[in-house]
């Protein structure tokens, strides 16, 4: 919708080496994106400094993961307010790795988006169901499950710092991408549910993004659907492509 700037994220998970990742921004900085996309790339940590110096505006930078701790004995990770004091104004949490190989269940991904909303990040917060529970038909109430949780933890002013990427586990890295009205039933399930939950403002102005095997050639399609309002993308992000599906509505 015309009120909301669409989103476009490109999750590059742990793939990338400095010579790679510099020829991915250097292929963005190329691409004279509009403004009237907001374009958002998340790197590995390790390679987090390097692109925020490299890559231009308007394009953004986002951490992949953050812990719900400011800082102390949590070794291995990296707290909001790092981020913060590296320029960098993104998060990715709750995405559906973290969940299945790492640990976060939906308690300790309110406790992430909490801190990192205290650390005054952004945060993209992925929810989204399994084959196996869309197959036993609790699609929705899995997503509003994982929503809720998020949910309680976001201030009704702090909605507009939440982009809520909707994922379904299936459709992430298996070429299997969801079909426009698959995804744009989820999505606006979701929006009905801040309605009811939240607000009518809110519900009408918080960007809901679809990610799961996005390309080049799908976008298009899945972009014309009402309540979606931009994607996060995974193996696409790391492919001139990815330029394209900056651009489909820009
Ligand atoms: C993702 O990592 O969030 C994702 C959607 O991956 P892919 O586009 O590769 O399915």
């Amino acid at each position: 919708s015309s009120q909301r700037k669409f989103f476009v994220g490109g999750n590059f998970k742990m793939n990338g080496s400095i010579k790679s990742i510099k020829e991915i921004i250097e292929r963005l900085n190329a691409a004279n994106l509009s403004d009237t996309v907001e374009v958002v790339v998340a790197p590995p940590a390790i390679y987090l400094l390097q692109v925020q110096a490299l890559l231009k505006a308007p394009a953004q930078v986002s951490a992949q993961n953050a812990f719900s701790e400011t800082s102390g004995a949590f070794t291995g990770e990296i707290s909001p307010s790092q981020l913060k004091d590296a320029n960098i104004h993104w998060v990715i949490l709750g995405h559906s790795e973290r969940r299945s190989l790492f640990g976060d269940t939906d308690k300790l991904v309110s406790e992430k988006v909490k801190a990192a909303l205290e650390a005054q990040l952004g945060v993209i917060a992925c929810i989204g169901e399994t084959l196996e529970q869309r197959e036993k038909g609790i699609t929705t109430q899995t997503v509003e499950s994982q929503l809720e949780a998020i949910a309680n933890v976001v201030s009704e002013d702090r909605w507009k710092d939440i982009v809520i990427a909707y994922e379904p586990v299936w459709a992430i890295g298996t070429g299997k991408v969801a079909t426009v009205e698959q995804a744009q039933e989820v999505h606006a399930d979701i929006r009905q549910w801040l309605e009811k939950k939240v607000s009518k403002e809110v519900a009408e102005t918080t960007r809901i993004i679809y990610g799961g095997s996005v390309s080049g050639k799908n976008c298009g399609e899945l972009a014309t659907a009402p309540d979606i309002d931009g994607f996060l993308v995974g193996g696409a992000s790391l492919k001139p492509e990815f330029i394209d599906i900056c651009k489909i509505k820009a």
